[in-house]
This record gives C-alpha cells, sequence and structure tokens, in this order.
C-alpha cells in the first residue's frame, strides 16, 4: 500500500493508493482520509483516494476542477479560451492554488481540443494541429503543464475524455465497445474498441465522414473548411444556423430543421454501428440536450439499419442502444479525473 500524508495549513490529509495484489489476496482496503469517503472492497473497482485534477481544454472555454470522483469533487472553476499562454498561464495558477488549500493533486487528466496530438512517443506530443483558433495552431497544452505541475498527466483528445468518463461512471459502464458523439459547433466522435479508448494513426475524425447529400432536397453546400458536405459540415449546430438563419436551440421541435437533422444523424450512425459494432452509442453535446431528437434518430436509425444487424440491442432495445451521456455536461470533466487516474495505475 503506497500510502500518504498531506499536512497543510487547515488540515490533514492521508490516503493510500491500493496495491492491486493486496485486493487480489482478498485485503479489505481502508481508507485512513479523514474527509470520511466510502471506498469501494471489490476486487474490480476501488475508488482511488489520491485527489486528482482535471482539465477541460476547450476552444471557446476551460474547465479545470480537482476532486477525487463524481460524488466527491472539491472545486471547479471556468474560464474564456484566449490565448495559449494567458489561458495555460491561468490554469497553472488554478491547480497551485488548489495545491496550497487541499494538497497537492496526485496526477492530472486533460480532454483537449484537436485536431491534437495524443501519441505520447511523437515530438509534439500535445501540440494542437490544426484549429479555427489560429493563436493555438502549433501551441502545445501538454508540455507546459506537465513542466509546471510535474505530476503524471493523462491526456486525449475532448470527446475521448467525455467516453471515458461515461465508462467509468457512467452510461457506458461495463462495455468493452462503444462509441460517443458530441453534436455543437462541430461533430467529435471517440469511444472504445475491445476496452480501450481509440486512437489509431492520429485520432478518430468520425464529424467528417461522409454521408449522402441530396442536393435536390438540401441545397446547402456544407461548411467543412476541408471537406465542405461532411458530416460535420452538413449537420453541426453552425450548418442548421447557416440553413436556417437562426441557431438550432432556437427552433420549435416541429420545424423541418430536425427532421433533415435526425436524418443526417441518423445515416451517421449507420456507418458507425456498421463499422464499429458499438454496444451502445453516446450523443451528447449542446445540440443533444433537446431530447425530442432522441426518439427520432432511435427510429430512423432502426429503419436505415432494416433488420440486418440482428441484435437485440438495435432491434427490440433501441431505447437504452442510443442514449444520452449519463454525466450529462460533467461527462468531460469526469473524463479528465478519470484519464488522471489512469495516468497514475500505468
Ligand atoms: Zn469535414
Amino acid at each position: 500500500m503506497g500510502c500518504y500524508l498531506v499536512v497543510t495549513r487547515e488540515k490533514i490529509y492521508t490516503g493510500c493508493r491500493f496495491d492491486r495484489q493486496a485486493l487480489a489476496a482478498g485485503d479489505k482496503p481502508r481508507a485512513l482520509g479523514t474527509r470520511g469517503r466510502a471506498v469501494t472492497t471489490s476486487r474490480k473497482e476501488f475508488r482511488m483516494t489520491e485527489l486528482l485534477g482535471s482539465i477541460e481544454a476547450g476552444g471557446t472555454k476551460f474547465v479545470c476542477a480537482v476532486g477525487y470522483g463524481p460524488e466527491d469533487m472539491l472545486s471547479e472553476v471556468r474560464f474564456p479560451t484566449t490565448t495559449p499562454e494567458e489561458t495555460l498561464a491561468r490554469t497553472i495558477e488554478y491547480f497551485e492554488a488548489q495545491a496550497r488549500r487541499h494538497g497537492p493533486i496526485a496526477a492530472l487528466g486533460v480532454g483537449a481540443f484537436g485536431p491534437v496530438d495524443i501519441h505520447p512517443t511523437s515530438p509534439t506530443y500535445g501540440r494542437i494541429s490544426k484549429s479555427p483558433k489560429t493563436a493555438w495552431i502549433g501551441a502545445n497544452i501538454y508540455a507546459p503543464l506537465k513542466q509546471a505541475l510535474r505530476v503524471p498527466i493523462g491526456f486525449d483528445t475532448d470527446v475521448n475524455a467525455a467516453a471515458l468518463g461515461e465508462w467509468r461512471y457512467g452510461a457506458a459502464r461495463g462495455l468493452d465497445t462503444f462509441v460517443y458523439l458530441t453534436f455543437g459547433t462541430g461533430i467529435g466522435g471517440g469511444g472504445m474498441v475491445g476496452g480501450k479508448l481509440m486512437h489509431g494513426l492520429v485520432h478518430p475524425e468520425m464529424g467528417h465522414m461522409k454521408i449522402p447529400h441530396d442536393t435536390a432536397s438540401d441545397p446547402y453546400e456544407g461548411r467543412c473548411p476541408f471537406h465542405k458536405d461532411c458530416f460535420e459540415g452538413l449537420a453541426a449546430g453552425p450548418a442548421i444556423e447557416a440553413r436556417w438563419g437562426r441557431k438550432g436551440e432556437t427552433l420549435p421541435k416541429d420545424h423541418p430543421a430536425w427532421e433533415l437533422e435526425t436524418d443526417y444523424i441518423a445515416l451517421g450512425l449507420m456507418n458507425l454501428i456498421c463499422i464499429l459494432s458499438p454496444e451502445r452509442v453516446i450523443l451528447g453535446g449542446g445540440m443533444m440536450q433537446q431530447e425530442h431528437l432522441f426518439p427520432r434518430i432511435r427510429r430512423k436509425v432502426r429503419e436505415r439499419l432494416a433488420g440486418y444487424v440482428q441484435a437485440e440491442a438495435v432491434l427490440e432495445k433501441m431505447d437504452t442502444y442510443i442514449v444520452p451521456p449519463k454525466l450529462g455536461n460533467h461527462a468531460g470533466i469526469l473524463g479528465g479525473i478519470a484519464l488522471a487516474e489512469l495516468a497514475l495505475r500505468h
């Protein structure tokens, strides 16, 4: 057992990092903490008692937090994403202040906007390659944090971080292959295959798959700067606004925008279901807060699949197959905590 003791001016914190062998041998781990946190004694799952840090590094805002897990978060702050220097300096200041207050974090998890280099062995690990936020092109998110905070860092895309959060605490618990898609100013996709977060050559770009575009019924050309009418170019929030002249959240439920939108989403999901065979599909992001979209998407996906995928999940249990994130808006920040946990274990 690697136990620790942190003494601050106000309090004494203690905790243990449980030894897997001890768990396997059937020992009952007990936290020494003074905060009264419950500790699971199951062999598969045990709650970390180290304080962890999380960053949801988005293109428009950064969310930073420290805590132990969904029921025990100590602090959270959010601020707009400005220049890399200013934003990262503010992030580091936050964690230094939290360390003075609660004790040092044992590890940090970062879910970053991108495209971003997430290969730990790459010389450009942590660097943003392309971004509409031009000040961030070439900026490294990982390196300054590592240099300043000097703790293990789990670093991944924002979508994979949210997916990991759902796997650890939410709608993907117990699954080993699932997809998490987020719909907002863009469409991002991630998740796990065979129990591992999807990485590969760079990282999946599910939002940029090509889907059928009937230009007779939808003459809008699409707004992806790279592909025009890819999935994101046709179906992300800015495309809705450009096509209908109003932001999606202001359109009524019976507006034709949603019929078209759910057509596109069903096409995208059909491709992903046929290619990856996910055990569940989680749809998050601002747009998906409109719950009326889910029944339509489920019906259209079932129609598109046309009974070909012979699985109870899609034939009979679509309500539990295509679902919103259980963690809601907290998937990203709790995903960072889960990434930190992974960084600490490996
Ligand atoms: Zn595209």
